[in-house]
């Protein structure tokens, strides 16, 4: 069995839309120490490709970080292969609170230097010295009192589309630049109670260590992420403090949590929260765009955008050399970009530059 997919994308997408079976989409995380993380993501690979899971897996030295998709009738088999590696011992799985089964066309298994790329140096402050985790529930009560300050360690691409209430949503393209900013946001309320969150709690446990090193002492994260919380809140029918969408890293690149839609397209400012890429290859914008947005510039951030999508291969090397400084590496939509964005979406937090009123 080869150890890589090597079929074409468009293939997969079809074959994924074609299965007679269901997936279910689930995450889970764990920080411990491989001594050979190529051995082990050969290993892992060959089992859950077996068992025909997709997905995004990253294995570190440190430990597991994977989004994936199970088929559903592989999924008690998948449980119990779990079971045979000592170190997945009751790892909590987190479940996607709204599945299409959709999520992946395929599995990616990557060894990575770390877990989340932060850029830091680990060996700076201590890992291990992390925040007071919160249960859903408890994350959700303290949310309502408004003495405390809650913190989005996500980027904002994310935080745009759906937040807690009244938390604070740093401009950050990198949670490197978001430790950075929170840090600097809020260095005259060292000893207010911080609670923060992430998608599934995994950014969390580096934030909040970083955090404390930076000498705040009353740190607090929400267990298992907003993945975690939605479901909880669903359970136990409770209205949610968390309007909007969670971003996913996926094909859905959202889930709605309560319906509401909080973002507008940057290109007219309509009600939407529907992120796509720029069709132009060599732009790949990461940006909102509505529908009637995306029929007029053809899912392109911008006309110009559109019109080298639709130039021919030989007008498309020319711009590819002429373009490539101008679009550089971005990856996603930069503050210049936004035509519109409006300044009062509700419940948003302070923004880069801006101090929050706390
Ligand atoms: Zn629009
Ligand atoms: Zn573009």
């Amino acid at each position: 069995m080869p150890l890589y997919n090597s079929i074409d994308r468009k293939v997969l997408k079809e074959n994924l839309m074609a299965e007679p079976f269901i997936r279910r989409t689930i995450s889970l995380y764990r920080y411990f120490i491989l001594e050979n993380p190529h051995e082990f993501r050969d290993q892992l690979y060959r089992e859950w490709a077996e068992l025909n899971c997709f997905g995004r897996i990253y294995i570190a030295r440190e430990g597991i970080n994977a989004q994936m998709s199970v088929p559903e009738n592989n999924f008690e088999t998948f449980l119990n292969s779990l079971k045979a590696h000592a170190i997945f011992e009751n790892i909590p799985i987190k479940y996607a609170v709204e599945d299409n089964g959709k999520s992946f066309y395929k599995l990616s298994m990557k060894v990575k230097e770390k877990l989340v790329a932060d850029g830091l140096d680990d060996d700076a402050f201590d890992v291990t010295n992390v925040g007071k985790h919160l249960s859903a529930l408890e994350f959700h009560e303290l949310v309502e009192t408004s003495e405390h300050i809650v913190v989005d360690v996500r980027n904002h691409y994310e935080s745009e589309i759906g937040h807690f209430k009244g938390a604070i949503c740093p401009e950050a393209d990198t949670f490197r630049e978001e430790l950075v900013m929170i840090t600097e946001l809020l260095k005259e309320n060292k000893s207010s109670k911080l609670l923060l969150y992430c998608t599934g709690g995994i950014r969390c446990e580096k934030a909040s260590a970083y955090l404390k090193h930076h000498g705040f002492n009353d740190v607090n994260q929400l267990h298992g992420g907003i993945i975690e919380y939605a479901g909880q809140i669903k359970q136990l029918n409770l209205e949610s403090n968390f309007i909007g969408k969670n971003f996913v890293f996926d094909e859905r690149m959202g889930e709605s949590i309560n319906g509401q839609v909080i973002a507008h397209c940057h290109q007219c400012g309509n009600s939407c929260d529907e992120h796509l890429n720029c069709a132009n290859e060599l732009c790949h914008l990461l940006f909102i765009q509505c529908t009637a947005c995306a029929e007029k510039f053809e899912h392109c951030c911008s006309i110009e955008c559109r019109d080298i999508k639709n130039g021919s291969a030989d007008q498309k090397q020319i711009l590819r050399q002429a373009m490539t400084p101008k679009f550089g590496n971005r990856s996603v939509y930069r503050k210049s970009f936004r035509l519109v964005k409006s300044n009062n979406l509700e419940g948003s937090g302070a923004e880069l530059g801006q101090k929050p009123t706390l």
